[in-house]
């Protein structure tokens, strides 16, 4: 007795998609196609029509790309592509200005993948209300502008993750490797909408339904943070650089007056700047989830001779410039 196709459809989603899919806490390398294997279903694509398009379908669920031109070739030559497709990943290490996806077409989009070096405004268009979710990989300089950006093409985003090498510190206002003493808990979860970057959280605010938003970094060793996953509100850590926090920490009502705004909470006496400079939580957000991985000794040496020339031309004060004003991409 055959199967019914419906159950055939499952089998083969679940095998591509839930069996052989990654763990999540292991971030893979950025520009890796994260498509499965075609090879795993090509014999049965082989058994009869049907059972080809149904293989056809469940591997279309996931389209990977180098180039922009794809999804116009897909457009005009394999249309049913654009009904099958759930999952877009876009790998493009080295963009030229003149790149932009277009999204139009895929009515059933979910979710959007991008592994790219910088993230402009006119490099997607089209976005269908569909997308839920956001994973940008690889930014090399993730700034309050990228995530401005994110709000303005996808402001209906209900989960965005990110993963890069570093992470925005509200208190020099750089892109910093992150630097934690002790152990580090591979996960740090916040609840209550708190948790990101002041800069993130305020750029973020206009989104309605954002829920979840998930960071994965690499770590190396640092001296003046120490992560608690059991308590994390205590410090309630966002992004700062291992630097300003063995500088700035040194003041106590500095520390207070600090971690009070990350709670969106002004000290009375505080100045009218600080008040003004609150954390701003996006309605919706429940979860921030922060990801940690061991980083690569060599790379990270580099990137700290990066860093110091960078924070040795920098102002450590907490002068709060409009995320829109900084140099960043
Ligand atoms: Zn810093």
């Amino acid at each position: 007795m055959a199967l019914p196709l419906e159950l055939i459809r499952e089998i083969i989603g679940h095998v591509l998609h839930v069996l052989l899919a990654p763990p999540t806490t292991v971030p893979e390398e950025p520009y890796t196609n994260s498509k499965p294997q075609f090879s795993l279903i090509s014999s049965l694509s082989l058994a009869s029509r049907t059972y080809r398009t149904l293989a056809l379908e469940a591997w279309f669920q996931i389209l990977f790309t180098e180039s922009s031109a794809d999804p116009e070739f897909i457009q005009n030559e394999l249309p049913e592509i654009r009904e099958w497709t759930r999952k877009i990943h876009f790998s493009s290490p080295s963009l030229s200005s003149s790149t932009a996806w277009n999204f139009g077409g895929f009515r059933r989009l979910q979710v959007i993948r991008i592994d790219c070096p910088v993230f402009y405004y006119d490099h997607c268009f089209n976005v269908p209300s569909t997308v839920t979710e956001l994973d940008v990989r690889a930014v090399t300089w993730p700034s309050p502008f990228v995530l401005q950006t994110i709000a303005i093409l996808l402001p209906l985003l209900v989960t965005l993750r990110l993963s890069h090498r570093k992470i925005w510190c509200g208190l020099c206002h750089t892109c910093c490797l992150v630097k934690f003493a002790g152990t580090v808990p591979a996960k740090l979860v916040y609840t209550g909408g708190l948790g990101l970057p002041i800069h993130y959280a305020r750029a973020l605010s206009c989104m309605p339904r954002l829920h979840t938003v998930s960071i994965t970094l690499p770590y190396s060793p640092g001296a003046h943070i120490t992560l608690d996953a059991k308590d994390p509100m205590h410090e309630l850590w966002s992004g700062e650089c291992d630097r300003c926090v063995g500088i700035m920490y040194e003041d106590q009502t500095f520390r207070e007056i600090w971690t009070a705004r990350k709670k969106g909470e002004p000290l009375s006496g505080s100045s009218g700047d600080s008040a003004e400079r609150l954390y701003i939580k996006p309605p919706a957000l429940e979860t921030v989830e922060w990801c940690f991985w061991r980083g690569d000794e060599e790379a990270k040496d580099e990137d700290d001779e990066e860093d110091n020339e960078q924070l040795g031309d920098d102002d450590v004060e907490d002068d709060d410039e409009d995320p829109e004003s900084d140099g960043a991409e």
